[in-house]
């Protein structure tokens, strides 16, 4: 695969909508907050597009998940309010190009924060994550494009993951 000049600002916006709407075509009601904050400054940079929306694709859909689900009744029980807030940023600085994925969840706590990268983590219930995603997500993001993924969480308030690619 070929890396190629990419708008990341319209390939970020891609994957956000690619994200909600498979979420709210599984579930009429699923809803959520999307703040997006693009730096227009970008330009075109060289990465593997499919690859990357692969990257923020997870994310996103992390991001949407860390919101704590209803137990029972789904998304409709009228006691529920399932209310995530995504915010999701580009921003172009002297040596990087950063994009962030922040959410409103309960953050991750430190036993788990140590292992997130590892193939097949996941705190979900059997069935419904496979841990994958962070781990392919790094390797994506260092070994494929030289960059780097961090994560900056607090428990209660809620997390936030940026993938920073070298400008240039
Ligand atoms: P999966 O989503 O299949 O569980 P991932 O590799 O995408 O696998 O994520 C691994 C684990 O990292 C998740 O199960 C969860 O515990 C934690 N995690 C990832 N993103 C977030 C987030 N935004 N907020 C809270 N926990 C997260
Ligand atoms: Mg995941």
């Amino acid at each position: 695969v070929e890396k190629e000049p990419t708008n990341i600002n319209k390939l970020a916006d891609e994957y956000l909508r690619l994200a909600y709407h498979g979420l709210r075509a599984k579930d009429k009601d699923f809803n959520a907050t999307l703040e997006t904050d693009y730096d227009d400054s970008i330009g075109m940079i060289s990465v593997i597009p499919q690859d990357l929306g692969r990257v923020i694709l997870n994310l996103i859909t992390n991001a949407f998940y860390a919101a704590p689900l209803p137990p029972e009744g789904g998304f409709k029980d009228p006691n529920y309010i399932h209310n995530p807030t995504i915010w999701l940023s580009t921003k172009r600085t002297k040596e990087s190009i950063l994009i962030s994925v922040r959410d409103n969840g309960p953050g991750i706590p430190k036993e788990v924060l140590d292992k997130i990268f590892q193939p097949f983590f996941t705190t979900k219930p059997t069935g419904q994550g496979t841990g994958l995603g962070l781990s392919m997500s790094y390797d994506i993001v260092t070994k494929g494009h030289g960059g780097e993924l961090k994560v900056e969480t607090e428990e209660g308030e809620g997390t936030t993951f940026t993938i920073e690619l070298p400008n240039k």
